[in-house]
């Protein structure tokens, strides 16, 4: 994993962000509400401390349920992230919202297995 700057965008570019450092960790999230935000099987979140992050073009947010939002460009409608009430210092960046996501390790978290349509090996 690398320590220095990752860049990212949403498809467009109208959005734009640099997530300084290594981040906090790599998970899969598979609920059903990442489901539905996404329109993936799941989501794969990249947590940077939430003063880490630094937006070049601000993007939109929707409360999604309850202490939650989703970030998301207002223009092209990429989905960018989550903000939640119960991690309030933690900015959870979509991996695909990345230039360069395969510049992070593995995910190393699974989270809401309960849910996942397909079993995680
Ligand atoms: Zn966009
Ligand atoms: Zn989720």
């Amino acid at each position: 994993m690398t320590s220095g700057s990752h860049l990212g965008r949403c498809r467009c570019g109208a959005v734009r962000f640099v997530a300084a450092g290594a981040p906090l960790r790599v998970a899969n999230c598979h609920c059903g509400d990442c489901r539905k935000a996404t329109g993936a099987a799941f989501a794969t979140f990249v947590d940077y401390k939430r003063n880490k992050v630094d937006f070049e073009g601000a993007p939109d947010a929707y409360r999604s349920s309850k202490g939650v939002e989703r970030l998301y460009c207002r223009q092209c409608g990429a989905p960018i992230g989550y903000r939640g009430d119960a991690s309030p210092e933690e900015l959870n960046l979509y991996i695909g919202a990345f230039d360069a996501p395969d510049a992070f390790s593995s995910p190393t978290d699974e989270c809401h297995q309960e849910s996942a349509l397909w079993s995680v090996t």
